[in-house]
């Protein structure tokens, strides 16, 4: 029974394992992410942050263990993978924007060829998302016309353009000159507020501090600590996790 829109957990990892030969790269991680919250990955390079929201799309094939979209088990074998990328959308360090397309190309894409919208419905669409995002005059430019942060602004844009239940951020400052992640990060504060139910992978400590709802502090493909901001930030409870958090200051 799928639980659309009910009060159980939009997304759970129940005991994933992940594999690539034989480097275990996820190790039994349990995961629940609630409606309308915000989840921060943490951890060094090489922990399994992007893996885990690879797995999450079911852009990589798990090993063990299942996952569960609002209830029902996308790692079923008998799901389909496509219909669940329809309902999570996903932003990615570099901003991947089609370089050929304009911004408002680039955004309509996917809801005209995936989910069939028309295209006068995904135009306007489009343009009330790029207004909300500070974007209204740039949905005739090429993406190379545009800054980092601008870029990266349209590639969330094109997320949410489909709708998704939830949506996945790995990184999305980290090529980002330092003066342009304030907009961007801005801009996922207001989804929050919108309520849209998020996992971000970030080594934006601050910015993790003060929106995420849940932290998850990965170490070698393990979730070695979880809690809220202050908990994880605060008062950790593993010496690695403190070691991690010192690095960092
Ligand atoms: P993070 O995002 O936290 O930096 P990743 O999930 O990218 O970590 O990587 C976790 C581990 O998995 C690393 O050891 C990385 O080398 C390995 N890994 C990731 N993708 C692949 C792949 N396609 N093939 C082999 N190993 C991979
Ligand atoms: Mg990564």
């Amino acid at each position: 029974m799928s639980e659309s829109g009910g009060q159980g957990p939009v997304l759970r990892l129940e005991a994933v394992r992940k594999t690539f030969g034989r480097t275990v790269v996820l190790r039994d991680v349990d995961l629940e992410v609630a409606p309308h919250t915000v989840t921060a990955l943490i951890g060094a390079s090489g922990s399994g942050k992007s893996t885990l929201l690879r797995c999450a799309n079911l852009l990589e094939e798990i090993d063990d263990g299942a996952i569960f979209l609002d209830g029902e088990e996308i790692t079923d074998p008998r799901a389909d993978p496509d219909a669940v990328r329809r309902r999570i959308g996903v932003v990615f360090q570099a901003y991947n924007l089609f370089p050929h397309m304009t911004v408002l190309q680039n955004i309509t894409l996917a809801p005209r060829r995936v989910h069939g919208v028309g295209r006068a419905e995904a135009e306007e669409r489009a343009r009330e998302l790029l207004e909300r995002l500070g974007l209204s005059g740039k949905a005739g430019e090429y993406p190379d016309r545009l800054s980092g942060g601008q870029q990266q602004r349209v590639a969330i844009v094109r997320a949410l353009a489909c709708r998704p239940r939830l949506l996945l951020l790995d990184e999305i400052t980290a090529a980002l000159d330092p003066e342009l992640v304030g907009e961007v990060l801005d801009v996922v504060r207001g989804l929050k507020d919108e309520g849209m139910t998020m996992i971000l992978a970030t080594h934006e400590m601050g910015f993790a501090r003060d929106v995420a709802d849940q932290v998850c502090f990965l170490d070698g493909g393990v979730v070695l600590e979880r809690g809220t901001p202050a908990e994880v930030f605060g008062e950790p409870r593993q010496e690695r996790t403190r070691r991690f958090l010192r690095r960092l200051v």
